[in-house]
């Protein structure tokens, strides 16, 4: 039987060993998917502990994406992403540790599949963090014409000029969420219960795609584009999608995104 596992810290809370053992059954392998927390000090102890056990692969979660690159050999995506979520043991060991990121394909195949096309329109990301770039350079590499507005307005501006766009600050929301033809909201803000809204649900309109990337619970924004006529996306099928690629990296196989989304969906009505 072949291990796999995520590391986090925390990662009490991971949805990813529900998903991916589905995955995992479905496609009929003999693989376990674990939980591991790792502190950031020992994380090479870690990847290369799990190489010398023979574990099929891992992925990688806050906060040791940006760290993993100290220790794995990354892809060109990766490396330009500056952060690692998936890593793979070419040759098992002794072999190369290669490492991934399959959040922004994960994000873009989410709005594909919801039949929402990103060539050649005006999409609005918010936030400036970890997802928000992979987000944001993958959009700008399949032709979206793209603004990014975050908290911090230097940040936003940063990644613009990295990935090809304009940045703002949160203050320019007003006038950027009308003018959008999708919204991707890539900040943790409406993780909680009780988080301020980020932006004035009056601004939201028929027409518009809204995609909230957090998938812990139906969030205020996408209520708020839900009433305004909006289409609507929650953060689920990114994490599907992500997962379902670190699965075709280890496998070579078609993961089974309905199995995984039934998964998490269940995993989180039980929490
Ligand atoms: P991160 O690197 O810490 O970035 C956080 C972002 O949120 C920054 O842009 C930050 O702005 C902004 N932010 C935080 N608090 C804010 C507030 N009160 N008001 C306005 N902006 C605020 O985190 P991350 O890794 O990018 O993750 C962001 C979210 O995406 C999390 O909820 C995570 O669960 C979710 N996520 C989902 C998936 C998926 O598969 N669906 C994958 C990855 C992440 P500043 O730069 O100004 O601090």
């Amino acid at each position: 039987m072949l291990v796999y596992a995520v590391f986090g810290d925390p990662v009490e809370h991971s949805l990813s060993p529900a998903m991916q053992n589905a995955a995992f059954s479905a496609l009929g392998l003999s693989a376990r998917y674990l939980a591991f927390r790792v502190r950031r000090e020992r994380l090479r102890d870690a990847i290369l502990g799990a190489e010398a056990m023979g574990f099929g692969g891992l992925n990688l979660t806050i906060p040791l994406k940006e760290e993993a690159l100290k220790v794995v050999d990354p892809d060109d995506n990766a490396a330009a992403m500056g952060a690692v979520n998936t890593v793979a043991f070419v040759d098992g060991e002794g072999g190369r540790i290669q490492g991934y990121n399959t959040d922004g394909l994960g994000a873009l195949r989410a709005l594909e599949g919801a039949g929402v096309r990103v060539e050649g329109r005006r999409v609005l990301v918010i936030g400036a963090g970890g997802a928000a770039k992979a987000i944001a350079r993958q959009l700008a590499l399949s032709g979206a014409e793209l603004s990014i507005a975050n908290r911090a307005p230097r940040r936003a501006l940063d990644l613009a000029a990295a990935v090809g766009g304009r940045g703002y600050g949160l203050s320019d929301l007003d006038k950027l969420v009308p003018e959008a033809e999708v919204i991707v909201n890539a900040t943790s803000v409406g993780m909680r219960e009780g988080d301020p809204r980020l932006v004035d649900g009056r601004l939201f309109r028929e027409g518009q795609t809204v995609f909230d990337i957090v998938y812990n619970r139906e969030t205020e924004l996408l209520q708020d584009a839900a009433n305004a006529g909006a289409k609507v996306l929650d953060g689920v099928m990114m994490l599907v999608y992500q997962g379902a690629l670190s699965i075709e990296v280890w496998t070579g196989r078609r993961a089974p995104v309905d199995v995984m989304e039934q998964a998490v969906r269940e995993e989180l009505r039980n929490r």
